[in-house]
């Protein structure tokens, strides 16, 4: 690279630079000319070219049925495949769809949907697709997503030059917003899963085949107003099928992990008699709760039990995915439960819980899945001799009962992790 070359290149990156600056810092156009001037910075001019070059690129509209915005698909797709994926010639994508909804501030709640391409060879970004105000409803979801299915539902090829690409579609979220886009009620429903008729509280049983769910059979059952088994409306994207729904490991991992914690928490409590209704409890009274704050506080958190000033009842706050694991990683259980009658079975639990994870995320072979399967079958069959069945919740349910099939579909279920979307909620908050 020559002087003139060098100059150059460093005059775009300062540009950029004080772009993203003056954006960030909600800069005034006014004050960054007379900063600008005095400092020796790039010009205003130079940085309002680059802002028309940069949104040239995109085209963000309003959306139709919400005050937000999106961009739609195709566009999006053809830009990403220009620029980031040039050396991706012709092949079969997998678009996953998929959405959250997260809270910047105490009061602003927003809803992101978003995708990721995917192929036997690579997994690019998230990329967001739309967003708006509001909460986690179904109406909410179908307002911000109205636009992309429009464009999506026909749009099953794709010519960038001359490369093609044939499209197909999948689903991926947490269960809640699932259930959600799938037109399904919440988990408190006598039939929680989206994949299959299995009654909540026959959960427990591994080996009964029930019957599985199909987006023409939500969509009809939506219309009965008393025996319609938790459909509540119409699916949002009744092109893509409930076999393409893709429960995610990441979510499994953190839900199954709160449910392990929560029952070792209930313990500690019986072993410092504490009754579940004790009010304005005394922590220098319980030796092993207090314990098991300790253990999480040199992990390097600032957690505690606290008392919950509405109910006096004691509290702890929710962890999160980086404690979660750092938890699963150090904790020596006997410490806590050395002298409990069912130490080796809970102990048992805690240990083969990460690996029925791992295997989600990393198998793809026949025999693995089988594997899989009588693994997670035998899991929960312990999870009943140690804690009682009605704990089941519905991750535990999807985990042993839908992961073999997911996977047995659409191979490995790393490549589906909602580990991405959820950094790019992180960075709204
Ligand atoms: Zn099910």
């Amino acid at each position: 690279m020559n002087s003139t070359e060098t100059k150059t290149s460093s005059n775009a990156h300062n540009v950029n630079t004080f772009l993203y600056w003056k954006d960030k810092n909600l800069i005034s156009d006014k004050t960054y000319r007379e900063l600008s001037i005095a400092a020796k910075l790039p010009s205003l001019k130079q940085l309002q070219d680059r802002s028309k070059d940069l949104n040239s690129l995109f085209t963000i509209k309003p959306l139709t049925n919400k005050q937000g915005v999106y961009e739609p698909l195709q566009h999006k797709l053809v830009r990403i495949l220009t620029h980031n994926f040039s050396n991706l010639n012709n092949c079969d994508l997998t678009i996953k769809l998929t959405g959250d909804g997260t809270r910047i501030g105490k009061r602003l709640h927003i809803i992101t949907a978003g995708f990721v391409l995917i192929n036997n060879h690579f997994k690019s970004p998230d990329y967001v697709l739309s967003m708006a105000k509001g909460q986690e409803s179904y109406t909410t979801i179908r307002d911000i997503t109205f636009d992309i299915i429009n464009s999506t539902h026909s749009l099953k090829k794709l010519t960038v030059g001359v490369k093609d690409y044939s499209l197909k579609y999948v689903l991926c979220a947490d269960l809640k917003f699932l259930n959600l886009i799938m037109g399904l009620g919440g988990f408190k429903s006598d039939y929680c899963c989206l994949w299959c008729f299995a009654p909540t509280k026959e959960f427990r049983l591994f080996d009964k085949q029930f019957k599985k769910r199909t987006v023409e059979e939500i969509s009809r059952l939506s219309e009965n107003k008393k025996s319609h088994f938790n459909c509540l409306h119409k699916p949002i994207f009744p092109f893509i099928a409930v076999k393409d729904v893709i429960p995610d490991p990441l979510h499994m991992f953190l839900r199954i992990s709160d449910q392990l914690i929560r029952q070792l928490i209930k313990l500690l409590r019986e072993k410092d008699k504490i009754e579940k209704k004790t009010k304005n409890i005394v922590k220098s009274n319980c030796k092993s709760i207090m314990q098991f704050e300790i253990f999480v506080q040199n992990l390097g958190y600032d957690w505690h039990f606290y008392t919950c000033p509405e109910t006096a009842l004691m509290k702890y706050p929710d962890f999160q995915g980086p404690q979660h694991e750092k938890i699963q990683k150090h904790i020596n259980l006997i410490d806590f439960l050395g002298d409990h009658p069912k130490f080796e079975l809970i102990n048992s639990l805690w240990k083969r819980f990460p690996q029925l994870i791992a295997d989600l995320k990393h198998i793809s072979e026949e025999h693995e899945i089988l594997k899989f399967k009588a693994d997670s079958k035998q899991w929960l069959e312990d999870w009943r001799r140690a804690y009682p069945s009605k704990d089941i919740t519905v991750y535990m349910h999807v985990m042993c009962s839908h992961g073999g099939d997911a996977i047995r579909r659409h191979g490995s279920l790393s490549k589906f992790s909602q580990q991405g979307f959820e950094k790019l909620n992180d960075t709204f908050n």
